[in-house]
Order: structure tokens, then C-alpha cells, then sequence
């Protein structure tokens, strides 16, 4: 059996063709290091466990690397897209199911900083900052069946039932921001303006509000996923975050500001497998020589790097592109499905490249490959994504 070594992180300050700030640079060490403290080589125990330890989690709170967009009036860094995106690929590379927490809560705070009131803020995102607490969603935006929940419209309150399934931070949020369909409790008809659909801020320790771990997932399993059944829950118009009239705006910002971090996590759990992989190919050897020097395997891992490099810089411009407060939907939805792409054939190729053992749990590839999948379906279907893609060049170019 050939000698397995771990491999290390990237060096990472080659990164420059972008233009890095030193403090950029920083916050990408920062994350590099503790991945490869902290996660790296943990991450089959994670997966194995399929749950992430808690003092792991405050840890990566207290060192700066959760919530890393929460604005600096409620202790955040306020750290732009882009920097986000350092980080968050530094972390799914190092174990994309702890990262996968993170980044939940990154998708969840945004919303709240552009759409809620100054006391919806006030009460959901102070607190969040240095600790190890987060937030999660519960939205349908990205597959066909509507709303997961109802909310019954009373005289000066909302009644939430329903169940939202595969929730992300499920059982660790502090609160959800969850999608609801609205209701009059007399049946009359719904007001135009508002519409029947709203984003509630839900606490998760709201009375009625249960959440249960689902069935064990295939990939990222030391994220926390977790059904959230609402029973009869009582919120007051406080904890409505949008009107009816918002919704297209507001899906567009989710995409905007959170699918380029869903892809550099693609490509950092791709970079791991390259990693692995071109390492392994240099020690393996069949007929006299190692299989990096069989042309076909070189052709493979160059394959493998080039698509990495490609999938970074699509997510980094569409990354930039938001910061710049540009139109950058298209763009990020592109980034989305190329990174989703990417990381399915990257890993796959980095099994084949193992061989027999990448087939097995003694190497850390087919964890990898399993992971992966996990980007094709969580924040909407690849088949989703390149669909909207298509429709938008009817009517728009990604430029
Ligand atoms: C690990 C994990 C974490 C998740 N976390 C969250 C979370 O935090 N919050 C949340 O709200 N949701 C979450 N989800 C749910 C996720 O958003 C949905 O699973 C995803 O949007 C796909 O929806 P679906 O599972 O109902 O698949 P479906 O929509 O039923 O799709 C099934 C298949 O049909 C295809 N398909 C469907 N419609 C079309 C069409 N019109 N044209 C072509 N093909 C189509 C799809 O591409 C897919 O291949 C999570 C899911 C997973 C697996």
C-alpha cells in the first residue's frame, strides 16, 4: 500500500493576480491556518460523526470566521462578498461540513441587513458576532413547491404551521428566516399589496417551533440539517421581514450576495481533491514509473487544475461585480453552476486517479466526491441553475 502523507493547504500568497490587500491576504491566511489546524485533518472524524464539535465552532467563531459580513455596528467585521469568498473556500476545503455552517449563517444574516428594520436587526444580529451562534433559512425559491409554511393572518398576529425541510443550521440557529404563504383567518381575500407571501424572522426557541434531525446524509455531514415543524407558532408583524411586493428583489439579492460563496466552496473541496490526487499520483507506480508520468493521468489532473482556476475566478468576479454594487445575478448564478459542475468531476476524477483506494474510506477522496454532490442539490438543482441561466440569455447578456 502506498504511504499516505496529508496533504497542506495551498500556499496561498500567490494569490495576488486580484490584487489581494494586505488585509485581504491576512484574512485568507487566517482561514488557511485554521482549516489546516482545525478541520483538514479532523474531517473524516466530522464526517463520521456527522456532526461538528462544539468547542471546534466557538473556536472558529472567537478566531473571526463565522458571520464575517455582519456590519460592524452589531460587532461584525463587515467584511464585503469577496472576503467572504477567501475565507469561506479556505474552510470547505479543509472540511466543507463545517463550512457548510458558516455559510448558512452568511446566507441568513444578508437578508436581514438589506430588508430588515433597524429593531429586526437590532434583535437578530447583535449577538452574533465572536460567537458560536448562527442562523439558517428555510426558503423554496430555488425548487418548485411553493411556500413550506402557512401563516394564518389574525387580528394583530401571524400562526405559522407547516414543516421546512432539510434546514441548514436547522437544530443550531439562534433563528431562521423561513418562507410562508399568507392566509386570512376569515378567508377573505388576501390585500394586493404585500401579496400572500412573506419571509418570517422565526426564533428558534419560539413556542411551537421543533426541529428533528433527518435521514444521514450522503456528503457535508458534519453539517447540521434538521426538519423545522412550526406548530400554531404566534409572531407578531415584528417578525415579518418582507411584503409580497419584495419577493423578486429579494431573490434576486440571495442569489447575488450568496451564490459566489457557494462556489468558491465547491472550489475549495475540488482544490483538496486535486491536492490529494496529484500527490498520490507522484507516489504511485505502475510499469516503472509513477502514474503522474502516464500521459493520460497528467492530462487528467491539468484538466482538474484549469477548471479550479476557471471556477475560482467566475465566483471572484461575480463576487466583485456585487461588492461594486453591480448587476451581478446572471453572473452569479453562472458561477453557481460551473463551480457545482466542477466539483463533481474534479472529485470523481481524483477517485479515479486512486484507483481501488479511492474507492475506499482509508483515503480522504471519496469523502470528497461525496461532498461534492451536495453542491449540485442544496442551494438549487445544477439543472436549476444552468436553466435560469438559459432563460436569462433570452432576454440579457452575463456581461
Ligand atoms: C444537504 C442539503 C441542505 C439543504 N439546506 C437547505 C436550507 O438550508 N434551506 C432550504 O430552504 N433548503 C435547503 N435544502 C433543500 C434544497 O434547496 C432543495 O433540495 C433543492 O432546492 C432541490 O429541491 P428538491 O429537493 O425538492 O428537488 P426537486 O425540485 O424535486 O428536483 C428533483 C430533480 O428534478 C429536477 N427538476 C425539477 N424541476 C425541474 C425543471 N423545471 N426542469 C428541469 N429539471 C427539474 C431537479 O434538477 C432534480 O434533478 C437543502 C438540501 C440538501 C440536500
Amino acid at each position: 500500500m502506498p504511504a499516505f502523507t496529508h496533504v497542506k493547504m495551498r500556499n496561498i500568497s500567490q494569490a495576488n493576480a486580484f490584487n489581494l490587500t494586505p488585509t485581504q491576504v491576512e484574512y485568507q491566511k487566517l482561514a488557511c491556518e485554521f482549516a489546516s489546524r482545525e478541520l483538514t485533518g479532523q474531517s473524516a472524524k466530522f464526517d463520521r460523526d456527522a456532526a461538528a464539535p462544539s468547542d471546534l465552532l466557538k473556536r472558529m467563531a472567537a478566531a473571526g470566521l463565522t458571520n464575517v459580513r455582519l456590519p460592524e455596528a452589531f460587532g461584525g467585521l463587515n467584511l464585503n462578498t469577496f472576503e467572504a469568498c477567501l475565507i469561506a473556500e479556505e474552510l470547505a476545503c479543509g472540511c466543507s461540513g463545517v463550512a457548510g455552517i458558516s455559510e448558512a449563517s452568511e446566507m441568513a444574516i444578508m437578508p436581514v441587513i438589506q430588508f430588515g428594520s433597524q429593531a429586526q436587526k437590532q434583535t437578530l444580529l447583535t449577538h452574533l458576532a465572536g460567537q458560536p451562534a448562527f442562523a439558517g433559512l428555510a426558503l423554496s425559491f430555488f425548487e418548485a413547491a411553493g411556500a413550506p409554511l402557512k401563516a394564518v393572518r389574525e387580528a394583530n398576529h401571524y400562526v405559522l404551521s407547516g414543516i421546512a425541510d432539510r434546514v441548514a443550521n436547522g437544530s443550531l440557529s439562534q433563528w431562521l428566516l423561513v418562507e410562508a404563504e399568507i392566509v386570512e383567518a376569515n378567508h377573505a381575500k388576501t390585500e394586493v399589496t404585500g401579496g400572500n407571501w412573506a419571509v418570517f424572522c422565526l426564533p428558534s426557541d419560539c413556542a411551537g417551533v421543533k426541529a428533528t434531525a433527518g435521514a444521514p446524509l450522503l456528503g457535508r455531514r458534519a453539517s447540521d440539517i434538521a426538519s423545522i415543524e412550526c406548530d400554531k407558532v404566534k409572531l407578531s408583524e415584528d417578525y415579518r421581514l418582507t411584503r409580497g411586493d419584495e419577493r423578486g428583489p429579494f431573490v434576486a439579492e440571495l442569489k447575488r450576495l450568496n451564490f459566489p460563496l457557494i462556489a468558491v466552496g465547491s472550489v475549495g473541496v475540488a482544490r483538496a481533491a486535486l491536492a490529494h490526487a496529484t500527490n498520490y499520483a507522484r507516489q504511485r507506480q505502475t510499469f516503472g514509473k509513477p502514474i503522474i508520468e502516464h500521459q493520460v493521468v497528467a492530462f487528467m489532473l491539468a484538466d482538474m487544475a484549469r477548471a479550479i482556476e476557471a471556477a475560482r475566478l467566475l465566483a471572484w468576479r461575480a463576487a466583485k461585480a456585487c461588492d461594486a454594487g453591480l448587476e451581478n445575478e446572471a453572473l452569479a448564478i453562472a458561477a453557481l453552476a460551473y463551480a457545482q459542475e466542477v466539483v463533481m468531476n474534479v472529485t470523481t476524477d481524483a477517485v479515479q486517479i486512486f484507483g481501488a483506494y479511492g474507492y475506499s474510506k482509508e483515503y480522504p477522496v471519496e469523502k470528497l466526491m461525496r461532498d461534492a454532490k451536495t453542491y449540485q442539490i442544496f442551494a438549487g438543482t445544477a439543472e436549476a441553475a444552468k436553466g435560469e441561466l438559459g432563460r436569462g440569455l433570452l432576454t440579457k447578456s452575463i456581461d
